[in-house]
């Protein structure tokens, strides 16, 4: 029949028999907003399948009767897919409701509903993705920890690891933390887990396995202590460094401390003018140079001839980026140079800096000597920071875990009929 032929492309169902279509209302009364509602059967192959396994099995009973499923609007309708959820009994999974062709078992909306939901998450902000799909953000995070749970169990993302990083983020404020393990080759995350201790990262050796930790040959991370013990134990002859984005974020945090010190000594010794124009300096200082605007030029400009200390931490700040771009003898010769600047520079958080730094030296000049790059752990990161930092928040460490991986882990499924 070609009508049903239409009906099973807009749907987007395949192995499916379309009984009729229907616009009726909402509630059971059948009042309320228009949807379109289709009834549907899975093909004879496809019916009592087992939905853990695919198996073909005996019926059970009827389970809770006849349900629907979300389907993706047709034109400005919402549609709906109605047909009976039987139960099957697997030799295996024992009970289960039967898996039909047009959703993920135990989902409430169909595989192109929620790819498209998962997509959209991936690329727009939550609040559009709601709005446009009318979903609640709750039902989005279920859906994309769903999606990206089938697409995870079909790829292995341990496979082939050589250059790692490793970072911790902290979310719901601070008060909770995810260990990521980054490939330095890819960027992509690989690996997240609720934690920061060392019993944590032993997971993520656990999952590596014997053989593909010994193939790892680099580590970098923030130079925490729990880290450098695991990766120790587990692979011992990988490269441990520091990731350059850290230090030189110490160094940031320096300098706003050089700024703040600056500010309020203006403005308690009465140079209220001086100290407003300080006040608004903040990113002209943070932000590289190549991304200043005109306006923050200008503001540079004038602190590099009103205030000397502070602009002497802002070089301080500058030639530690430089030493990492440098890399190599370059790079040492640079950090050798900017240790003996830093501890005589009399400014205390350069003073106190270079004693970190000192500290962690050895790490750095791994970096340093193996090229260690750090472009894709700080995108990463900054990335996961904004995740965590988004108004309507994820409700547990796994959705943000699934999100991550959605956007960064290469789990995004494509636009349905878009596989190319
Ligand atoms: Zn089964």
């Amino acid at each position: 029949m070609r009508s049903s032929r239409v009906w099973k492309r807009l749907l987007g169902v395949e192995h499916t028999v379309i009984e009729s279509v229907e616009l009726v209302g909402f509630d059971d009364q059948g009042r309320g907003e228009e949807i379109v509602v289709a009834r549907v059967r899975p093909t004879r192959s496809r019916r009592l399948r087992c939905s853990r396994c695919g198996r073909r099995c005996r019926g059970y009973d009827r389970g809770d009767g006849r349900r629907r499923w979300r389907a993706l609007d047709l034109g400005t309708v919402r549609c709906y897919l109605e047909a009976e959820a039987p139960r099957v009994s697997c030799p295996e999974h024992a009970v289960v409701v039967a898996a039909v062709p047009w959703a993920r078992p135990g989902a409430r909306c169909t595989t192109g509903f929620e790819d498209t939901t998962a997509w959209l998450a991936a690329h727009a902000a939550g609040s559009t993705v709601a709005e446009l799909l009318r979903v609640t953000w709750r039902t989005v995070t279920a859906i994309v920890t769903r999606v990206v749970a089938e697409r995870a169990g079909r790829v292995d993302l341990l496979d082939g690891l050589e250059r790692i990083g490793i970072d911790e983020i902290a979310h719901r404020k601070g008060h909770r933390y995810l260990t990521v393990v980054v490939d330095q080759v890819t960027g992509r995350i690989v690996w997240a887990s609720p934690g920061r201790d060392a019993a944590t990262l032993r997971g993520f050796f656990d999952a590596l396995g014997e053989a593909r930790s010994a193939a790892i040959t680099h580590v970098s991370a923030d130079g925490a202590e729990w880290i450098h013990t695991v990766v120790t134990e587990r692979a011992p002859q990988a490269v441990l460094g520091m990731d350059p984005f850290h230090v030189v974020a110490w160094a940031t945090k320096a300098l706003d401390e050089v700024r703040r010190g600056t500010w309020n000594e203006l403005r308690t010794t009465g140079r209220t003018e001086a100290a407003k124009t300080l006040k608004g300096s903040r990113w002209a200082l943070i932000k590289n140079p190549e991304d200043l605007t005109g306006e923050q030029q200008a503001t540079l400009a004038s602190i590099t001839k009103t205030n000397r200390r502070l602009y002497r931490a802002y070089l301080l700040k500058e030639q530690l980026r430089e030493v990492f771009a440098a890399k190599g003898q370059w790079g040492r010769r640079l950090l050798a140079g900017w240790l003996s600047w830093a501890r005589r520079s009399r400014i205390p958080a350069f003073v106190k800096l270079a004693k970190t730094i000192e500290r962690y030296k050895q790490l750095i000049l791994n970096t340093l000597d193996h090229g260690m790059s750090n472009a894709k752990s700080e995108a990463t990161n900054t990335h996961l920071r904004v995740l965590t930092r988004r108004a309507y928040g994820f409700h547990t460490a796994d959705a943000l875990i699934a999100m991550a991986m959605l956007t960064r882990g290469g789990l995004c499924p494509p636009l349905p009929r878009r596989t190319t």
